[in-house]
Parts: structure tokens; sequence; C-alpha cells
């Protein structure tokens, strides 16, 4: 692995009291540590920082995992707060924590989703899943998986 993409790496970690080691470069909006628009983010198919500690880690990340946090701080990059899960898994454990609730969109009566699907589908467009690979997951089509990201639907979340 290059040395600088070590150097890029370390430079922007931060240690925490409590174990965690925080992000400190650029957050997504979902408070994940932000690479891709950053050169080492495009070189290494990287979206996020903690995908990229993972990869620092072990060489490689298997295709079809994603890599979850134990500690539910999306900023962590700690090696020993992050897993490779399964989709499933991820959909299970990952993404409990703190979410804000609200039930406008999955009370309406022909709603297929719930309000956790949305934030999980536009986490998985995050982590760099195309809307044709998330779409028959959740059983709907193509677009609506493309106006979630968008915010074109389910824009209050
Ligand atoms: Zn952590």
């Amino acid at each position: 692995m290059a040395r600088e993409l070590l150097e890029y790496f370390n430079e922007r970690c931060q240690i925490q009291q409590d174990g965690c080691i925080y992000w400190i470069g650029t957050l997504s909006k979902r408070g994940y540590g932000d690479v891709h628009k950053n050169k080492i983010g495009r070189v290494y198919g990287v979206t996020s920082a903690h995908r990229l500690a993972y990869l620092l880690h072990y060489g490689t990340i298997p295709n079809d995992k994603i890599i979850c946090h134990k500690c539910n701080v999306p900023k962590c990059v700690n090696i020993e707060h992050l897993y490779a899960g399964s989709l499933s898994d991820n959909l299970n454990d990952c993404y409990r924590a703190n979410r804000r609730r609200s039930f406008k969109g999955e009370n309406h009566p022909y709603a297929k989703l719930t309000e956790r699907d949305v934030l999980e589908i536009r986490d998985l467009r995050t982590y760099g899943y195309s809307c044709a690979w998330i779409a028959p997951y959740y059983n709907v089509c193509n677009g609506t998986i493309k106006d979630i990201h968008t915010k074109k639907s389910w824009g209050w979340l």
C-alpha cells in the first residue's frame, strides 16, 4: 500500500478517550469521513474514510460486503470498531442508533418503504451501490431509488 495513502490517512485521525478514532477530514452529510472527492478516494475507489481504514488494514474490501461500525459512530475509523458485514447485517445492525423518527411517509397507505428503508437506501447509494442493484432488494423500480437519493421523494428525511 502506498506510503502517501498511509500518511494521508494518519494525518486525519484523532484518537478519542472512548477508543474511537475520529476522522477529522471532510465529513459527508451523514457524518461519514468523506474521501470521494479527494484524489486518494478516486485512485483507490473508496468513498468513505472507514472503508479506507479497512482497506489499509486488510488490503482489500470484499465486493459483496459493507464495512459497518460496531460503535455506531460514522466518522470512526478505528479498525477494531469496523467489520465487513453482509447487506442484511448492515440493515439489521448497523444503522439503528439515533435515527430521527418521523412517520410522515410510511403512514401513507400506498407506501412500500419505511423511513428506515429510505435512510438505508441513501446509505447504500453513499456506499456506491447502484440504483439498479438496490431496487430489487426493496422491490421498487430504479426511478424510486433515484428519487430517494436525489431527495425528490422523502426529502424531509
Ligand atoms: Zn469507534
